[in-house]
């Protein structure tokens, strides 16, 4: 009799193992809808500005699951004056492309604006639309750019056309803006701040920066900077390193 009253619990019916599947199918019909992924847009001057400025936040987002797309106005050819166009090209492409991957980025894509002509050239190029195409199909929860009081002409162009072509989609996202050149101006701003502690993705942070080897001048003065000003906004702020952001929109 015992024995007989094992086989019966061990074996499910048959209702019960179809009950089973119609519970498996439905599980997995939820998790197919629900798949779409938090996405975080950034956009920026020239092909380092994304990791010098934001390069932690980013690795730390994409760590999370989330999908980070960022997008360079320039190929920054008017740092190598002495150097071919398409040689220019080919080399920032390829760095800003290996930067991605340390991050973990899910694309990195150039505009090919000209430097020093962004606001004229997005306009009588079409890239303004195309921007707006970009917002409104990724639908960001999150998007950063250049801050507006950057001392680089081309980084406030790009702030300018970023909060113009947010207002006009009526981006249901938040904008925040980092530095890269007013590390120590940005002080006295009394605006709510984003502050994210990167110390799980510093070292993602620094490997991205070097990934710009053509940069070499600048990743002199970069690399001891980016050091200084991440332990800084840490001390601020209780972590080991920080990245902290403006939100202006
Ligand atoms: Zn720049």
């Amino acid at each position: 009799m015992t024995k007989v009253k094992q086989k019966v619990k061990k074996k499910p019916s048959k209702s019960e193992k179809s009950k089973k599947k119609v519970v498996k199918t439905k599980l997995e019909n939820v998790n197919i809808s629900e798949t779409k992924k938090e996405i975080i847009l950034c956009f920026c001057a020239h092909n380092d500005d994304q990791v010098i400025g934001a390069g932690g936040t980013l690795a730390k987002y994409t760590a999370e699951g989330k999908e980070v797309y960022t997008y360079i106005f320039s190929y920054g050819e008017s740092s190598h004056p002495h150097l071919h166009r398409e040689v220019i090209v080919k080399t920032r492409v390829a760095e800003s492309q290996a930067a991605d991957k340390i991050i973990s980025g899910s694309g990195i894509f150039h505009l090919g604006l000209k430097e020093g002509s962004f606001i004229k050239e997005i306009e009588e190029r079409g890239f303004k639309e195309r921007i707006k195409k970009i917002i409104s199909e990724k639908k960001p929860t999150k998007i950063f750019t250049h801050s507006q009081d950057d001392p680089h002409p081309d980084h406030r162009a790009v702030n300018k056309i970023i909060r113009e072509v947010t207002a006009q989609v009526r981006c249901k996202c938040d904008l925040f803006s980092f530095d890269i050149w007013n590390f120590w101006l940005a002080k006295g701003r009394r605006r709510p701040m984003l502050v994210v502690d990167i110390t799980t993705t510093f070292d993602q942070k620094i490997r991205a920066i070097k990934a710009h080897k053509s940069q070499k001048m600048a990743l002199i003065t970069m690399i001891p900077a980016t050091y200084a000003r991440s332990i800084i906004n840490g001390l601020n702020h209780h972590y080991r390193y920080a990245e902290v952001f403006y939100k202006i929109n």
